[in-house]
Parts: structure tokens; C-alpha cells; sequence
């Protein structure tokens, strides 16, 4: 049993095909036609809309909400963006796995760096160098979240939706099948001022793309989930030290910086993001902090701290992600990976997954959704992705539990065969076909470190009686 889990989450390979998942359509009418030519679609029950076409409010400009906006927009959907604070800095790491890159089409100029080289390092600071099995073309891209969540909100802009410059407040719940949401929300795009102007807007469906703390969440009562809470600082270092950097991430792993998480160090532009999280001590995030520094200290002295942030990092879904036509995606819904803690692709893949269910349930914003309809995006993101967050799972609560735990993990890591399927799979979210032989020298390894680590463990347990 630990064997074949270990053979999933060492790949982190998909039991289901990437096949098997919402193929991006290049029209989303294209495909409602072929499905139609192909009879695969039952007669749509729910009533035309005439004279206008479907509304739908998405709450927040993240990567989740501008995507989703963008999507609706481009099939027909009169589309709301609702964005509190058009430069959101978001908290984050900011690292992009390449297929984002295709996948929503991003210009090269909005990456910092194409981080091709990573450094594993172990609680005894034993560093392993992973990346050599990238091939040249490969790399993990590092963005800035103010850069990203602008360019994705501008899109979604010129591909027709409105954006307002607003706090959403609250909605009041549809009364019958058709019946309108009825937001409300502080608009700041007035010239009353600094307080803006208390307003109400009726929408026939919302994405709720408002983040952890989400109120959409709230107004569907949706339920919480267990957080982390993670701790960034982005620290200018001297030009001679950023060469270090230039194309190198560092993660660190161990007790000091964080008893279930790791501490990281990623490149931008003209600095360095240096951080790490925790769900079990939230109380010790800045003495974690403060660890991480210290271990990356030879590298980022004479550094400046520009900024430093803090937010919560959702720990799994939330126990309700859909109410009627109301649906959460990325970090509102909670889908962020246990131990990568990654969330930006999933957001953003997130928002459109919904956005497209939207809009082929409404035959392109010309019928009235049903909850049915949204579903239909809960029923493939689940299909696609469960695998996946369950395999990070089990690899946190094996290789994060102790010292001994990661020394074996960072050991590890060192396996070519490893580096290429966990680089396969995190760069492009796809099922790594793997080899057999590979596989099961692999299992015999991973078994061996994690015999190791235990050994170790007992003896390090006789020391501390
Ligand atoms: C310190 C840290 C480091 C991380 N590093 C990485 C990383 O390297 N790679 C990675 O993939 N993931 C990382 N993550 C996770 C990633 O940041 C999130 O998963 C991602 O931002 C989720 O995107 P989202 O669009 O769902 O939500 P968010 O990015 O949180 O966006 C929500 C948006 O909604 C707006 N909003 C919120 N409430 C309201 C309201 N009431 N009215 C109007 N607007 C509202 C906010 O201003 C914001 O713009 C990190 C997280 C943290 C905290």
C-alpha cells in the first residue's frame, strides 16, 4: 500500500488523464454546437433570457477572478470584475509551473526570472541541486502577484467585462429559480472620496474569486477549513549577490523553519522573496521567519527588507464550494496543495473550469444558469485534480513529520528519475508516463531513506531521554 502511494506522489502522477478532463475549447460555442451535432446534451430546461444576456458577478481579481472574468466575457456573458484594490500586492511566493505560461497565454515580459535550477536543502543544511534533468526550453517561472493579477484584470477587460473598482459587502440569496442575487458593495470608483459610495447590482450568478477570507464564502455559508498561515519578506540583496539567484530558487526543510511547511527563497526582478508557513504554529510563524534567514544568511546579508506580508493559505476545500448559482474558485474554494503550497495555476484554472461551465450551461449567456449547470465544473476539477492533492498530502504527512523524515526526503531528491517526475508533473500538470524498472528501484530507495530516517530517528530519541 505505502508502496504504491509513494510510486503516485513521488511522480505526483494523475490516476486520471489530463484526457479525461474539460479540454480547453477554442470556442466555447464551437464545442455547445458539437456536443449539440453529437446529441450528447439533454434539452436545456431552464428558461431563455431575452432582451439581455446572463449576468454574472465575480467577486475579486486574483488569478481565480480574472481568468474566470475573461472566459465569460469572451463567451457571451455580460460580466462584472469586482476588485477592492486594483495594486493587490497578494502575499506570494509567486511561482508559475511552465504550462501556465501556454495555457493562458502569458507574454514573457511579466515573468521576473525562469528559474531552471532549485536547491533542496536538508535540516543538516545537506543541499541537493535539482534541475539538471530540465531540458532547455523548461523552466518554473517567478512573478510578482501585483504584475500578474493586473495583466490577467486588464484582460478580462478588453475581452469585454466591467471592471468596478468595489468591496463586496454581502449578497442577498436568489428567491426563486430565476430571481437575481442582489450584491452589495462599497463602490470607489465615485467622487465621493476616499469612502466611496454604498451600491447594490443584480446578477443571475457569482463566482466568488475573493480569496481566503472570502465573503462570498460567508454568503453561501460555505463553511472554513484549516489555514497556514505563511510569512514573506521580499529583501533587496546587493547586485554581486542577486547573480546567486539569478536562475535559483532555494527551499529549506526542517524544524527550525517550519514543523510542517518549508522556508523558501525565490528570485524577482531586483530581489529576493524570502519565506515560510505553518498550519500547527501559527503563534512561531516569525521565529520560523527568522530561522529561514538564518540559514539562507551568507547568501542575502547586506540586504534590505522592502516588504513584508503575511496570509492565510487555505489547507483543503472548504465543505461547500457551490450553493445554486453561486460557486467558489482558487483559495475561496480552497485549492492550494499541501506541502508545495501552490495555488496560483489552480486558481486561475479554477476560475475558468467555472466560468466555462457557466457559459456552455447558459448556450452563451442566452439561457438562465441552474445550479446543475455549475456542477458540471465541480464534477471535472474534482475528476482532474483530487489525485493530486491527495498525493501531496500523504508526501507532507510522511517526509514533513520529523528532521530524520526530511533528511530521507531531501535525500531523495537527489534521484534523477525523481527530479524528472516531480519536475514532469509540477510543470505541466499532466499524467508522467513513468518506467517501470525506475519505478520500483525508486520504491526500494524511498524505503531505504525512510528505514534510514527512522533508524536515525531512534537514535536521535535514545540522545534526548
Ligand atoms: C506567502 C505566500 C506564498 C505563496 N507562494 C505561492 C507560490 O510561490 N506559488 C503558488 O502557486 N502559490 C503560492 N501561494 C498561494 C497563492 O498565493 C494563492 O493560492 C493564490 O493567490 C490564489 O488566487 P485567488 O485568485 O484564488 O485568490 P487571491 O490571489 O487571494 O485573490 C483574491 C482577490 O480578491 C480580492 N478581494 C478579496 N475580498 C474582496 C472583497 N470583499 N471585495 C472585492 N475584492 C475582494 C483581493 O483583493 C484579491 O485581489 C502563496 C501564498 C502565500 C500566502
Amino acid at each position: 500500500m505505502t508502496s504504491i502511494a509513494l510510486k503516485h506522489f513521488i511522480g505526483l502522477r494523475h490516476t486520471t488523464p489530463e484526457t479525461n478532463s474539460v479540454t480547453l475549447p477554442k470556442t466555447l460555442s464551437a464545442t455547445v454546437e458539437t456536443r449539440r451535432a453529437r446529441g450528447i446534451n439533454a434539452a436545456k430546461t431552464s428558461p431563455k433570457i431575452t432582451g439581455r444576456n446572463l449576468r454574472v458577478a465575480v467577486i475579486g481579481s486574483g488569478p481565480a477572478g480574472g481568468s474566470a472574468a475573461e472566459t465569460l466575457a469572451k463567451g457571451g456573458i455580460e460580466t462584472f470584475l469586482i476588485e477592492r484594490k486594483m495594486d493587490n500586492c497578494k502575499p506570494c511566493g509567486g511561482a508559475i509551473p511552465l504550462c501556465m505560461v501556454g495555457e493562458f497565454d502569458l507574454p514573457l515580459d511579466i515573468i521576473d526570472r525562469r528559474v531552471t535550477k532549485m536547491k533542496m536543502i536538508s535540516p543538516s543544511n545537506v543541499a541537493v541541486n535539482i534541475g539538471q534533468t530540465l531540458k532547455p526550453h523548461e523552466y518554473i517561472g517567478m512573478v510578482r502577484r501585483e504584475i500578474l493579477d493586473a495583466y490577467l484584470r486588464d484582460r478580462a477587460a478588453t475581452a469585454g467585462a466591467t471592471v468596478i473598482n468595489g468591496l463586496f459587502l454581502k449578497m442577498d440569496l436568489p428567491s426563486s429559480p430565476t430571481a437575481p442575487y442582489v450584491l452589495h458593495y462599497t463602490d470607489y470608483n465615485t467622487k465621493t472620496g476616499g469612502a466611496g459610495e454604498k451600491k447594490t447590482m443584480e446578477v443571475d450568478a457569482v463566482i466568488g474569486a475573493d480569496g481566503a477570507n472570502s465573503r462570498v464564502a460567508k454568503s453561501i455559508n460555505a463553511g472554513d477549513y484549516e489555514y497556514a498561515i505563511a510569512f514573506q519578506e521580499r529583501i533587496r540583496i546587493p547586485d554581486e549577490k542577486m547573480k546567486y539567484y539569478e536562475n535559483l530558487a532555494e527551499m529549506y526543510v526542517g524544524d527550525d523553519v517550519s514543523p510542517d511547511f518549508y522556508g523558501w527563497v525565490f528570485p524577482k526582478c531586483d530581489h529576493v522573496a524570502v519565506g515560510t508557513g505553518t498550519v500547527t504554529h501559527k503563534t512561531d510563524i516569525k521565529k520560523f521567519q527568522l530561522a529561514t534567514r538564518i540559514r539562507a544568511q551568507d547568501k542575502i546579508t547586506g540586504g534590505k527588507i522592502i516588504r513584508v506580508e503575511a496570509h492565510p493559505i487555505p489547507e483543503h476545500p472548504r465543505p461547500r464550494r457551490l450553493l445554486d448559482r453561486a460557486a467558489l474558485v482558487g483559495d475561496a474554494a480552497g485549492y492550494v496543495t499541501k506541502c508545495s503550497g501552490e495555488g496560483i495555476y489552480f486558481a486561475a484554472k479554477s476560475g475558468r473550469m467555472c466560468a466555462e461551465a457557466i457559459v456552455e450551461g447558459s448556450e452563451n449567456g442566452k439561457r438562465m444558469v441552474e445550479e446543475k449547470d455549475l456542477r458540471k465544473y465541480l464534477e471535472v476539477w474534482d475528476k482532474t485534480y483530487w489525485p493530486t492533492y491527495k498525493v501531496l498530502d500523504i508526501l507532507q504527512k510522511v517526509f514533513y513529520r520529523s528532521n530524520p523524515a526530511r533528511e530521507a526526503f531531501v535525500e531523495m531528491c537527489a534521484d534523477e528519475y525523481v527530479q524528472k517526475m516531480t519536475f514532469d508533473s509540477y510543470l505541466y500538470k499532466k499524467v508522467a508516463p513513468g518506467n517501470p524498472i525506475e519505478d520500483l528501484k525508486l520504491a526500494v530507495n524511498t524505503i531505504g531513506s525512510l528505514v534510514r530516517a527512522n533508524a536515525l530517528r531512534r537514535e536521535m530519541d535514545k540522545l534526548t531521554v
